[in-house]
């Protein structure tokens, strides 16, 4: 899951109805702070989290905004190799692959 703040929120609210977008915002701006979860730089309108904390490449559809988690181990070595060529000290990467889901291919080949 890749859940938006927003769709974070609709979800505490059933449990806790009287909590604000505010309070939800901040837990999860500590709770990324504390590495339990991420905030996920990705393209597309939506800011969103996930649990894993760990690193991994996702995969974003380009027709319903849905991301994935992409199943490859990241790449280490990109980094090593910025590493001599540049003066910047590298603290990460993002990489983000975009497609289609299964659900907007089907109606993509309905359409054609
Ligand atoms: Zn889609
Ligand atoms: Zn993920």
């Amino acid at each position: 899951m890749h859940p938006s703040a927003d769709e974070l929120y609709q979800l505490v609210r059933k449990r806790l109805p009287r909590i604000s977008l505010g309070t939800v915002y901040r837990n999860l701006e500590i709770l990324s702070e504390l590495g339990e979860i991420q905030k996920l730089e990705l393209s597309g309108s939506l800011k969103r989290y996930d649990g894993h904390p760990h690193r991994h490449y996702h995969i974003r559809c380009v027709g319903c905004d849905t991301v994935a988690d992409a199943p490859i181990a990241p790449l280490a070595q990109l980094e090593d190799e910025l590493y001599h060529t540049t003066v910047f000290e590298i603290i990460g990467h993002n990489l983000e692959f975009t497609g289609l889901c299964p659900a907007c291919s089907r109606e993509q080949e309905k359409a054609s």
